[in-house]
């Protein structure tokens, strides 16, 4: 098995407000901040191109 989670960089937790501490989890599609626990399903996010 792989281990499938990313760090996405860059990104901070809207919970903690800490920077670099948000993973992707491709597995169940998840990204979980490795600092304060918060999960947070992907959501698409047409229409605003930032
Ligand atoms: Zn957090």
């Amino acid at each position: 098995m792989r281990d499938m989670t990313y760090l996405l960089e860059g990104l901070r937790c809207s919970t903690c407000r800490s920077d670099n501490t948000l993973w992707l989890d491709l597995e169940p599609g998840l990204v979980e901040c490795r600092e304060c626990g918060q999960g947070a399903l992907i959501v698409a996010d047409d229409g605003e191109d930032q």
